[in-house]
Order: structure tokens, then C-alpha cells, then sequence
């Protein structure tokens, strides 16, 4: 079991950016509005996530340690697009390479309780002093797997990956407040702070600046179903690199090349080849028609058709992009 945690953990968790996705996708299944994230050390030796969600009953506590005991593999939820979680495998793997202490207070209960795992070792549940949701503590993150902390970049980039991570989700969950703080000089100092945004336009001006919603497009379109929606950079926006281009999949942030790709045809015209497109657009349809879990670290997609996707994502940012005299 040990070492099958540590193995699933190599994919879960390449670094501490994917941690706190994890944890932050954790606090978002659980119906969190205010979810605060400290690192310290670029989050190598801490990362803990703060949330006022439903949290989790002291009898299941230990359950959520073991591995695939909380999977929703159960067929009929197996694509339920409302949740980020469905392979019960984050924790485990988290426990197996990092002191890992999670405490919680369920919704109604009248205490709440904590457990530890370092190594793979559970200790015993005990009672603890917290009003309500879940604070989930990772310490020393690859402790135990040298080789792993190896490959790990300086604090400056682990931090920058971190930050990029929580931008991600924030301007997917616009409903829900966002803090991200570096204790690592003893104060907090915020690295990201995003209040609950009245809609999806706020929260992406908050998040990419003032800039972005002013040099942007709006995009709606929709075929057979699948939707596509958010903003789209006017060619002068454009950027040398494609780290502004920010696609989500029925919510999820994803990376997916076929998007990407279509990114690039729908500006194939207007813009030259060096030069890529700012971009934050959420495709939506239907769960059965797309499978967002491919890979463990849940960043691919596959559609059941690309190509109407893709053909939705050319025509849909063309006909913006001619609208606008482009
Ligand atoms: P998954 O999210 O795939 O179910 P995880 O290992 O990420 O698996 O989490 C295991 C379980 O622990 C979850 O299914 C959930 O029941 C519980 N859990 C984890 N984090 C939280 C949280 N922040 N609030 C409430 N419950 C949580
Ligand atoms: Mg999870």
C-alpha cells in the first residue's frame, strides 16, 4: 500500500503547484466561498489550504487517507462534471510524500478532529479546536523521496507555478474568494487575494488586470451543444508566448493541445506565427460528451467529437475577431 502511494504519487504530484490543485479542487468539491492557501518555501515546505466547505466527519477521516476509498468510480458519477474529485487518490498520495495533517469539522457536528500521515503512517484520530471546514497542512513535500526534491526549480518558480495554479481555478470559480499568501519570511505576505466577483468578466479583470478586459472580446457561441464562452485578445494584444492563454473545460482548467491548436487557427490570419493570442475561454457541454480524466493530474481532455470543437472555437473567435474589424 505504501509503495502503491508512492508510485501514484510520482503522477499525482510532480511538484507543489499540483498539491495545491489538489487540495484547492478538495475545498472547492466541498462547497467552499472562502479558501486561503499558505506556502512557505515556494510550498517545499508548507502548503495549507483554509476552507469554510462541509468538511469532513472524524469517523471518515481515516478513510480519506486510503487510497481509491473515496472514489467515485462508481459509473454513473464517474463524469459528473460538478466535481473535481473522482480517483480518491490525491490524499493518499499526498500522505505517502509529505507530513500530511488534515483538520476538519463537519457541517453539524460538535467537535472537530484531526489526523496525521507521514510516510504512509496514519496515526489514530484525535479531537481538535477548529469553528468549521477543513485545514489540510502538507510538510516537507518529497522528504522521503529525495530524488523527487531534486527536480523540484527554485523557490522563485515553484512559487510562480503555485500562484499560476490558483489563478487557474479562481477564474473558473468566480463565486469564491481566493487568498494566497508566502509565510516564508514569517509575515504573510499575499501573493494572490481575489474577493467573490459578481461575474465571470470581474473576476477575470481581477485576476489578468484591467488591461486584459479592455484589450479583449467577448465570445458566446454554441454548437450541438457545446458552448463557448469568455474573452478573446484583439490581435495588438498579442504576446510573444502563450502563458496568458487560459482554457477551462467544463470548469476545469485544462492544457490541452487539440484547444490550443484551435487557438492558433483562429488567429492563423491575423496574427504572425511568433506571435500568440491572450485568450481565458470555457468550453461547456454536456460530461458525457468529454473526458477530462485522461491523466492523472486531470490537465487533458478528450472530446468524443474534437473537431466540433474545434471548428466552434475557429468560427466562434473569427466571426468576434471580424466583428471587431479584424
Ligand atoms: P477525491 O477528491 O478524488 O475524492 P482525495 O484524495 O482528493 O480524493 O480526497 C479524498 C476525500 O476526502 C474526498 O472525496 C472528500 O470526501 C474528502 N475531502 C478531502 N478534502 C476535503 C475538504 N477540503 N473538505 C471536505 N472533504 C474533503
Ligand atoms: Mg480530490
Amino acid at each position: 500500500e505504501g509503495a502503491v502511494n508512492r508510485i501514484a504519487a510520482g503522477e499525482v504530484v510532480e511538484r507543489p503547484a499540483s498539491a495545491v490543485k489538489e487540495l484547492v479542487e478538495n475545498a472547492l468539491d466541498a462547497q467552499a466561498t472562502r479558501i486561503r492557501i499558505d506556502i512557505a518555501d515556494g510550498g517545499r515546505t508548507l502548503i495549507r489550504v483554509t476552507d469554510d466547505g462541509h468538511g469532513i466527519d472524524a469517523g471518515d477521516l481515516p478513510l480519506a487517507l486510503c487510497r481509491h476509498a473515496t472514489s467515485k468510480i462508481d459509473g454513473s458519477d464517474l463524469l459528473n462534471i460538478h466535481s473535481f474529485g473522482f480517483r480518491g487518490e490525491a490524499l493518499p498520495s499526498l500522505g505517502a510524500v509529505g507530513r500530511l495533517t488534515i483538520s476538519s469539522r463537519a457541517a453539524g457536528s460538535d467537535g472537530a478532529a484531526t489526523i496525521h500521515v507521514s510516510g504512509g503512517r496514519i496515526d489514530a484520530v484525535k479531537p481538535a479546536a477548529l469553528r468549521g471546514g477543513t485545514v489540510v497542512e502538507l510538510c516537507d513535500l518529497f522528504h522521503a523521496t529525495p530524488a523527487r526534491l531534486k527536480f523540484l526549480k527554485t523557490e522563485r518558480s515553484e512559487t510562480m507555478a503555485v500562484t499560476d495554479a490558483i489563478k487557474r481555478l479562481a477564474m473558473a470559480e468566480p463565486g469564491v474568494a481566493f487568498t494566497l499568501c508566502d509565510t516564508s519570511q514569517g509575515g504573510d505576505r499575499v501573493l494572490f487575494r481575489a474577493d467573490t466577483a459578481a461575474s465571470l468578466s470581474d473576476r477575470l479583470t481581477n485576476v489578468l488586470g484591467r488591461d486584459f478586459g479592455a484589450n479583449c472580446l467577448p465570445i458566446d457561441a454554441e454548437r450541438d451543444g457545446v458552448r463557448l464562452t469568455g474573452q478573446a485578445g484583439l490581435p495588438t494584444f498579442s504576446r510573444g508566448n502563450a502563458v496568458h492563454q487560459y482554457l477551462f473545460v467544463n470548469g476545469r482548467p485544462v492544457r490541452d493541445r487539440m484547444l490550443t491548436g484551435a487557438l492558433r487557427g483562429a488567429y492563423m490570419d491575423v496574427l504572425s506565427k511568433n506571435r500568440h493570442a491572450v485568450a481565458a475561454l470555457f468550453v461547456t457541454c454536456d460530461p458525457t460528451l468529454v473526458d477530462c480524466n485522461v491523466h492523472p493530474a486531470k490537465t487533458e481532455v478528450r472530446f468524443r467529437d474534437p473537431g466540433l470543437v474545434r471548428g466552434l472555437i475557429v468560427s466562434g473567435l473569427r466571426h468576434a475577431l471580424a466583428q471587431a474589424g479584424h
